[in-house]
């Protein structure tokens, strides 16, 4: 089939949930990706802070390719070899004492909200369910995600929502402390906003919420679903704030594209699940855990986190000397590899204008260019994507 005839077709039988660009893209390397017609793009989306070894990662394929032929899944009524080799070198390098395994950022976080629940529950007997979550914040689309995302917009059509979130605004202690009540048993965020944004607190905005939490006796979770495993440059985003969360949810760059979900948390949290509580059939099985032990691996010994802060320093400063000549753009933010370019006007026909000249970014919170390159990109990448954007922005 052409693209053409096979984008009719898409457009026919799969279900209208996104907007999708007219293109089939076809293959990927490092941080390239070809469409079905042949033409060449440099991927600054990688897959939206998914593919950070970039594509078709040797190291990943080789581990994904080898335990296929061993063992692909078998159920966690089972102990699973791979399952514990990998939760063993996320204790080692994160604050946390246990694991859960399952397969996306929503159930992750939906894992999150349900052990806060249970948590509480123990020691409430269910007076204290209540969790603070930020507005323009972003936590996944099952009932329950959508619920605690403070977007309006993700929420409209679907009540009724659960109940129990009550929503503040990012980066600001005083509404923090006033909305707490003796119902509520956690606060819930984004330690960088993603899908609001790429919006950074304050210095001392997380270690002030880890007090908070202290004193009242709260949990505090943070979604690092899009910001986790190096993004940053360090292996999670609150090693930069100073603080150790209660729970932490882990997914996109997880497995470098095999769909994986993590809720890590101490023990003493995670001790409120017991046996019959929470599963998830594919979660940890031996394929998913393969590609992740492989892809963490690879991130924390291969240098990654090094070049995560030297090139998203020059992304950084590179799109500072672009600032100075557009006047499109207002302001540049970001950490490490997650940089937002936000300007005075939409984003969409800039990122259209990007694909049709081979870069691929992509646009948040309606007027936010993101970039969030495989971890693995080099100058010359960087070079070229903000040459495309500058000859974009020239018009
Ligand atoms: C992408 C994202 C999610 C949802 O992850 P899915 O795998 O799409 O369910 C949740 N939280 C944050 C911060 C995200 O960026």
């Amino acid at each position: 089939m052409t693209t053409d005839e096979l984008i009719t077709l898409s457009n026919k039988i799969i279900m209208a949930t996104y907007r999708r660009f007219p293109v089939v893209l076809v293959r990927g390397e490092g941080t390239r990706v070809w469409d079905k017609d042949g033409k060449e793009y440099i991927d600054f989306v990688a897959g939206i802070a998914v593919c950070s070894l970039g594509h078709s990662h040797p190291k990943v394929i080789e581990a994904i390719a080898k335990q296929a032929g061993i063992l692909t899944h078998v159920s966690n009524l089972y102990h699973i070899e791979p399952q514990i080799t990998y939760a063993r070198i996320l204790v080692e390098n994160s604050f946390a004492d246990r694991v859960f395994f399952c397969n996306s950022g929503a159930e992750a976080n939906e894992a999150a909200i349900k052990l806060a629940r249970k948590y509480a529950h123990e020691r409430t007997k269910g007076d204290q369910y209540e969790l603070i979550t930020m507005k323009d914040s972003f936590h996944g689309r099952t009932l329950a995600t959508i619920t605690a995302t403070g977007q309006t917009k993700f929420q409209i059509g679907f009540a009724p929502l659960p109940e129990g979130f009550k929503y503040v605004p990012f980066n600001e202690i005083p509404a923090l402390e006033s909305a707490i009540t003796e119902k509520t048993c956690g606060i819930m965020l984004e330690p960088i906003q993603g899908e609001g944004g790429i919006k950074i607190p304050d210095a001392d905005y997380l270690k002030k919420v880890r007090e908070i939490c202290d004193e009242k006796g709260l949990l505090m979770i943070l979604d690092e679903v899009q910001v986790g495993m190096g993004r940053t440059g360090t292996l999670f985003a609150y090693e930069q704030f100073g603080i150790k969360p209660d729970i932490v949810t882990l997914a996109k760059a997880v497995g470098n594209g095999f769909p994986v979900g993590v809720m890590l948390a101490t023990e003493k949290v995670a001790s409120a699940f017991q046996p019959g509580n929470h599963a998830s059939t594919f979660g940890g099985n031996p394929l998913a855990m393969a590609a992740s032990i492989a892809t963490m691996e690879t991130i924390m010994h291969d240098g990654v986190l090094d070049n995560v802060v030297k090139m998203g320093e020059y992304l950084r400063t590179k799109l500072q000397e672009l600032k100075r000549t557009h006047s499109l753009i207002k302001e540049i933010r970001g950490r490490g590899l997650i940089v937002g370019a936000e300007l005075t006007v939409e984003g969409t026909d800039i990122v259209a204008g990007c694909m049709e000249k081979g870069l691929l970014i992509n646009c948040t919170s309606g007027n936010v260019l993101r970039f969030v390159p495989p971890l693995i990109v080099e100058k010359s990448d960087i070079d070229i994507a903000v040459g495309i954007l500058d000859e974009v922005m020239a018009g």
